[in-house]
């Protein structure tokens, strides 16, 4: 287990100089400090994360994912497609305990870890295992169906916004989490997003303060509005060879 001082203490520092002391509450540091314990421990028997070292775990995965809780709405329905480990599922369900969030991930081994740990927090969450472009399709019950659709580190996003904006419905929001490349990639996805019903609403860069360093963030909100088509999405090869 980790040292609790410790923890408490570096968690607030980094969370501060992110300027992200603000969303948080009585309980929830505690709360990322357990998340922390849960995901070291099974991390010696299952690859949950490459990032081992505390510190980072709280700048690349918690502040990371933190940015994210101010842009969503009250009450939101979200889907976080690709979770893997957890994230943004896990911070984001810590901090918005007002949100109904959906776990996805094509993984079922990672899927049942994001509940169990969910489940060991007291967090509510539904975890949902299969493939986007399977789940998106149209007698699934999940397409058009999300106020929210986030995700980070799946896909290129001329690929990504396939697998996410029919998940979204009419009017939602398809939040994408992107570094340094955000623009290009957003670039090379524009005519594709137009195409599955999507506009481009914002573009916010964004600076992630590290210890000693700073990495560029990028979010891409693209509103949906219209219906996807429903040729749309395709299968994954056709998706990856031949990009929207
Ligand atoms: N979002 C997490 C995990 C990124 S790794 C984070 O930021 O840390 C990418 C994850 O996406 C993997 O767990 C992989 O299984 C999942 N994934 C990739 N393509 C997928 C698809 N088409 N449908 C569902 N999950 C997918």
């Amino acid at each position: 287990m980790n040292d609790r001082k410790y923890f408490n203490t570096v968690f607030q520092t980094i969370f501060e100089k992110n300027g992200l002391s603000g969303m948080l509450t009585p309980g929830t540091v505690d709360a990322f400090a357990d998340l922390t314990d849960i995901m070291l421990e099974t991390n010696e028997h299952m690859n949950v994360t490459a990032i081992t070292d505390v510190e980072k775990i709280i700048q690349l995965h918690y502040a990371d994912c933190a940015v994210l809780s101010a842009v969503i709405p009250e009450g939101a329905r979200v889907l976080d497609v690709g979770c893997g480990g957890g994230f943004p599922t896990l911070p984001l369900a810590i901090l918005r305990t007002d949100l109904r969030i959906t776990a996805l991930d094509s993984t079922e081994k990672k899927v049942r870890y994001v509940a169990e740990t969910a489940d060991k927090l007291g967090l509510k969450i539904q975890a949902l295992t299969g493939r986007a472009e399977d789940l998106a399709a149209a007698n699934t019950g999940y397409r058009e169906q999300f106020d929210v659709v986030v995700s980070r580190a799946v896909a290129r996003m001329n690929i990504l916004d396939e697998l996410c904006l029919p998940f979204v419905r009419k009017d939602g929001l398809f939040l994408c989490m992107k570094g340094a490349a955000g623009r290009e990639e957003l670039a090379e996805a524009e005519k594709g997003i137009g195409k599955l019903g999507g506009r481009i609403e914002s573009v916010t860069e964004s600076t992630l303060y590290l210890t000693d360093k700073q990495e560029a963030r990028c979010l891409i909100a693209v509103r949906k509005e219209k219906y996807t088509p429903g040729a749309y999405p395709r299968t994954f090869a056709k998706i990856k060879k031949a990009p929207l």
